[in-house]
């Protein structure tokens, strides 16, 4: 089977268990987003102090940054049973109805991915949120009535990479809404060291600080990376991390110095090259590189332009000059640069 790459976003089998090795188990282990745990503390404990369920929370960011551990996090610290679902899962009302009529109260139903949950089933969530209440329409046509079931208070924490994908009537029903930014190099370098120690494998802080820095700032990409590394570690040496295994093992991995593994490279490469620097539709390029559409809006492109590599224009997706540079092309006429 092939390796699993380092940027795609569904959790494959050995990756679910690392995940689960390495997820931190409380607030003090959530290394960074100190905003965001600031303001999740003071709720934690205003809802505790009260004996209420937390009000429903919103989290966004970017795959892999830690939305689906903070939902676990908030659920230990305020001692109830968590619910996890996603919105691609949820495909008939019906389901929804039945996870929402066997949560007890105070627990916390998550769901991942809430930009995906289509509109009639977004329509049962309405009432649930803001009524904790179930409309159930019984029978059709002129003789269908609605039964109102009321729900236990519970909390429900959506997690979205799409903050504008989300309908105003489902955002608007959310107490709270937290950012989760990518994170800070010295960040990125304790999460390391951190999963690391879990690991049982010996990196130095060089190694660590490298790994780091090519982790296109985001926590999952990191243990993976280190993952991918401490078997090359093992395989070619004696297990022991230090920054030439280091290299040698990111060159096998090709990922480049500033964290851009062959798919990125690919997708500048080809706007570049193909399309004289763009603009690119997405379709065309999720035809050109044989990636999902979703992949590359989800993954890709948000950190090609964190970079300043890439730009999204009206008419597409165009290469800047510093994808260019970093690319090693010659720079294209002026008017065409972003
Ligand atoms: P998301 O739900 O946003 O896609 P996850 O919560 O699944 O991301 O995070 C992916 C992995 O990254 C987790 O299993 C955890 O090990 C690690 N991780 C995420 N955020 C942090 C953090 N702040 N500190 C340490 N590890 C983290």
């Amino acid at each position: 089977m092939p390796e699993p790459r380092l940027t795609t976003s569904e959790s494959i089998d050995e990756d679910q268990k690392l995940d689960l090795t390495l997820r931190p188990q409380n607030l003090d282990e959530f290394i960074g987003q100190e905003k965001i745990k600031d303001g999740l503390k003071i709720f934690l404990a205003a809802a505790k102090k009260r004996a209420e369920a937390l009000e429903h929370t919103l989290l966004y960011g970017a795959p892999g940054l830690g939305k689906t551990t903070l939902a676990h996090i908030i659920a230990k610290e305020m001692n109830v049973n968590l619910r996890v679902t996603s919105g691609p899962a949820i495909e008939r009302a019906g389901d929804l109805a039945a996870i929402l009529t066997n949560l007890a109260r105070g627990d916390i139903l998550f769901i991942d991915e809430i930009h995906r949950l289509n509109r009639a089933i977004e329509e049962v969530l309405y009432p649930a949120m803001e009524d904790y209440a179930l409309d159930l329409v019984i029978g059709k046509g002129p003789s269908a009535r609605t039964l109102r079931i009321d729900l236990p208070r519970f909390t429900l924490i959506g997690a979205t990479t799409h903050l504008s994908l989300l309908s105003s009537p489902l955002r608007d029903r959310f107490g709270s809404t937290y950012r989760l930014d990518y994170y800070q190099p010295e960040e990125m370098e304790n999460i390391v060291s951190r999963s690391a120690k879990i690991l049982n494998c010996q990196v130095d802080g060089l190694s660590a600080k490298k790994i780091a820095d090519r982790s296109r700032r985001t926590p999952r990409v990191a243990n993976r990376l280190l993952k991918r590394v401490r078997d090359f570690a093992e395989v070619k040496a004696d297990g022991i991390i230090n920054l030439d295994l280091c290299e040698q093992a990111l060159k096998m991995l090709q990922v480049d110095e500033l964290g851009l593994d062959e798919i990125d490279r690919q997708i500048l490469q080809i706007i570049i090259e193909k399309f004289n620097g763009g603009p690119v539709g997405l379709n065309t390029l999720s035809a050109a590189t044989g990636e999902e559409m979703a992949t590359i809006e989800d993954i890709y492109e948000p950190f090609l332009m964190q970079m300043g590599f890439l730009a999204r224009t009206a008419r597409g997706r165009v290469a800047t000059k510093l994808g260019y540079e970093h690319l090693g092309y010659k720079e294209p006429e002026q008017e065409k640069l972003v």
